[in-house]
């Protein structure tokens, strides 16, 4: 009965794995990639205010044009881009959908598209629905789990029809350098590739430089800008983000948008609108506030002996956990038994990730420090020789 299309992906490795746990009590969670706070009263009390003011129809296919300018101010502001509000943004049901469109609008079967192994799941799900071939190029804990230009070349065939990055990086916490990226830049415009850039946490980097691929020199018109309200604004339930891209992608993107989706929910734009507008604040808090728990989290790893990589942005921490001489599924399917700790096991984001768990710390403090206590036993307990 299913698509051929379909049967090729497997089910996200990070719902595989919480599907187990749903049933169990007294399990510490650091599991979902999500705040584990309420969106700012503000930003829920705009969208209270528009439900009694009875706004509840559709909206444009495209989104309020107010939160589309709103988009193109902030992106102005942040990084000097100019966005037309009416041909070149798009606002969608988070970036999830963004991402399924981008590669939809883009690819024809067999395309190749290259990201870096690992990555968010739904980076190579999405290229395979759209019939394209995911070409997922190994990083590493030794770079800083950056991808690289001269990798990328050596992954490039005469199919290759674009790049996915996304920075800060799920599962990882990777930060680009600039020139680093600017080194795939220029790949990219030399190459004639387009790039599929998933800047869903730029607003959560901890004192290390976020550059936004489209602002570099040359790269807008080359460059499938994703960005979200999800994580920086506490904002998952909402299920709303958008696309900013040449007025031909974007007008291909809403043409699958309009007839899938129609638009995104007119309440979620609204609080979206006051989040850009007055969000500001609760984002820098939410950084300090992330902050201090990545820290936590990051030192507890390495004094337990799971070597582990200084995430630089988005709420992640990738350990190793190589010492133990268990595979990652197995690390964390026996935690979560032994010591209903539930982690994600790094296989879930590519074949790189064999040896880390991935570990999510927007997670309230006093329970990152009992997961710590639970994991150092589960380590001893079971550490080789
Ligand atoms: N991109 C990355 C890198 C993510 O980590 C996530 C969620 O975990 C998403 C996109 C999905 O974002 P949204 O909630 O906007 O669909």
């Amino acid at each position: 009965m299913i698509s051929r299309r379909v049967q090729q992906i497997a089910p996200s490795g990070i719902r595989k794995f919480f599907d187990l746990l749903i049933n169990m009590e007294g399990v510490i969670s650091l599991g979902v990639g999500e705040p584990d706070i309420a969106t700012p009263w503000h930003i829920r009390e705009a969208a209270i205010y528009s439900l009694e003011r009875g706004k509840t129809m559709y909206t444009s296919n495209s989104g309020l044009l107010e939160l589309r300018r709103e988009v193109s101010r902030y992106l102005e502001r942040e990084y000097g881009l100019k966005y037309n509000p009416e041909t070149e943004i798009l606002i969608t049901v988070g970036v999830s959908e963004a991402m399924d469109l981008a590669a939809r609008a883009i690819l024809n079967p067999g395309d190749e598209v290259i990201m870096p192994d690992p990555c968010y799941v739904s980076y190579p799900a999405c290229v395979t629905l759209a019939e394209g071939r995911p070409v997922m190029v190994a990083t590493s804990q030794e770079d800083s789990f950056e991808i690289s230009a001269a990798t990328i070349e050596e992954n490039l065939s005469q199919h290759t029809k674009a790049i996915i990055i996304g920075y800060p990086a799920n599962p990882t916490g990777a930060i680009m350098p600039r020139q680093k990226l600017a080194d795939i830049a220029e790949l990219a415009e030399c190459r004639n590739l387009l790039v599929i850039s998933d800047e869903i946490y730029a607003k959560l980097s901890y004192g290390f430089e976020h550059t936004c691929f489209a602002s570099l020199p040359g790269m807008q018109r080359q460059t499938i800008l994703l960005g979200g309200f999800s994580k920086a604004y506490a904002m998952t339930g909402w299920r709303i983000g958008y696309a900013a891209a040449p007025a031909e992608v974007i007008a291909a993107m809403t043409k699958i948008h309009q007839y899938t989706m129609l638009c995104a929910p007119i309440m979620s734009q609204m609080a979206a609108l006051e989040a850009l507008k007055a969000g500001d604040e609760d984002v820098v808090n939410m950084v300090e506030d992330y902050n201090r728990r990545r820290r936590l989290m990051v030192k507890g790893f390495n004094s337990i002996g799971l070597s582990c990589f200084e995430p630089k942005g988005a709420f992640y921490a990738f350990p190793s956990i190589k010492s133990t001489g268990m595979t990652s599924e197995e690390f964390a399917e026996k935690l979560l038994i032994e010591e209903r700790v539930a982690v994600v096991p790094g296989t879930a984001f590519g074949s790189c990730g064999e040896g880390y768990i991935r570990c999510c710390y927007a997670t309230a403090l006093n329970e990152i420090e009992e997961a710590l206590v639970r994991m150092r036993r589960f380590v001893d307990a079971h550490r080789k020789g």
